[in-house]
């Protein structure tokens, strides 16, 4: 046998986290490496969720109490349970809305004109949000909306985007995980910048969130905001997260709705608001009881390993993919090799990487292409070990060698 694949599986044998794969489902006869997009079922989300439905149909409307967490405060229940993974204060954190609309919530809060810093690699639902807000307020985005270039197309250096903050910045926001590259920014570093110049930082941590961990407080950030069902696994549109530094606490929600009443005094029904006097105040709606429900379950084995663990054995699995691409004919590594710049997917590059992430589907290996070049690799830690990646590697040489992606459609539209 090949000594790469033998390395691999005393790896997996060697793994404290093997045991909890068996809890995840991968679809039947794939490689999963897509769980930066949609993390995968486990037992215990649907455990989580059957439970809610079943308190559904046993107390109806006395779930709102009595359900175990009662329905009333489960955004904030939640909250407490992601405060860890996020390195923050319980009440800091709460659960509501989705991503986008967290963005909206914090934006027409904190926002008050001026510029607002970010990159041109961003995931574009950030800039159409904030350019959004910007013309709320009667602003022109183009003349606001500062714009971060990269210098390689695939990395932001922290040092241009501190030279990009001026006495006009209002607020920096970032990703902590670029989504395409996978580099990870320096949090800290950019929020004391920010803070330097009189800005507010706030970071959308969609690709962090469950890989690696977080010192929201401790760094003084602002705002961020995070989904759920991607390294989270609470299953597709799942319930999104927010945290809101404790320094903000009584600020006026910009998109105020009932749900971010003061839990006390919620239900005497007064037509005057009284925002909650923590993170839940940015709630707006209901909170959607059976799309926050699996997350209670998903939690779980993040609970139980520690989220230094996962990223230990993340950075493990993704330094392994790299030295295998470096290894293939035709591939280039996009992420950036110092770990601490690494989130925990791995863009692999390639001029037909379209086709490639095609024929890698057909043979079972569930990735995703962004463009123009990239096959994103995920070896999430809950449910991957190393001889899946090195099975990975097999059959991205074999891809090239056989060029079966020459027989495939060239890139239409469509979800990826
Ligand atoms: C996945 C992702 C989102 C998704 O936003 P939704 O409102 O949940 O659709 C937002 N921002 C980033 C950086 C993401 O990676």
């Amino acid at each position: 046998m090949d000594t790469g694949a033998d390395d691999a599986k005393r790896r997996d044998e060697a793994d404290p986290l093997a045991s909890v794969r068996d809890r995840f489902s991968i679809p039947e006869g794939e490689l999963y490496m897509d769980g930066n997009s949609l993390g995968v079922h486990s037992s215990d989300a649907e455990r989580a969720l059957s439970n809610a439905v079943e308190e559904w149909k046993e107390l109806g409307i006395r779930g709102w109490t009595d359900a175990d967490p009662d329905w009333f405060h489960y955004g904030e229940r939640l909250g407490d349970r992601l405060a860890p993974l996020v390195g923050a204060d319980e009440a800091e954190v709460v659960v509501g809305n989705s991503t986008t609309v967290n963005i909206h919530a914090l934006f027409s809060t904190f926002y008050d004109g001026g510029e607002v810093v970010v990159n041109e690699l961003d995931f574009p639902t950030d800039h159409y949000a904030i350019r959004a807000q910007m013309r709320r307020l009667g602003l022109d985005p183009d003349d606001h909306l500062v714009v971060v270039e990269s210098r390689d197309g695939r990395t932001i250096e922290e040092e241009d985007v501190i030279d990009a903050l001026t006495p006009e910045t209002s607020i920096l926001f970032m990703p902590s995980v670029l989504y395409r590259s996978g580099q990870l920014l320096d949090l800290k570093r950019l929020t004391d910048a920010a803070h330097a110049r009189g800005a507010l930082a706030g970071f959308d941590l969609a690709h962090s969130v469950g890989a690696v961990p977080h010192r929201l407080s401790e760094w003084g950030v602002d705002f961020a905001v995070w989904c759920s069902y991607k390294y989270l696994n609470a299953g597709p549109g799942a319930v999104a997260g927010l945290y809101v530094n404790e320094r903000h606490f009584g600020t006026e929600p910009g998109l105020a709705g009932w749900w971010g009443h003061d839990k006390e005094t919620q239900f005497e029904m007064e037509t005057t608001f009284t925002p909650a006097a923590n993170a839940g105040a940015w709630q707006i709606g209901t909170v959607p009881v059976f799309s926050a429900a699996p997350l209670l379950g998903s939690l779980e084995p993040f609970e139980e390993v520690g989220i230094d663990p996962v990223r230990e054995k993340s950075l493990s699995l993704t330094d392994f993919l790299i030295e295998i691409v470096d290894e293939l004919p035709e591939y280039r590594v996009g992420t950036p090799r110092d770990p601490e710049r690494r989130g925990g997917h791995v863009a692999v590059e390639h001029e037909e990487a379209y086709r490639i992430g095609e024929a890698l589907k057909e043979r079972g290996v569930v990735v995703d292409f962004r463009p123009p070049n990239v096959v994103r690799v995920c070896p999430a830690p809950l449910y991957v070990g190393f001889h899946d990646v090195w099975r990975v590697g097999e059959h991205l040489r074999e891809i090239v060698e056989t060029r079966e992606y020459e027989s495939l459609d060239r890139r239409g539209g469509g979800v990826t």
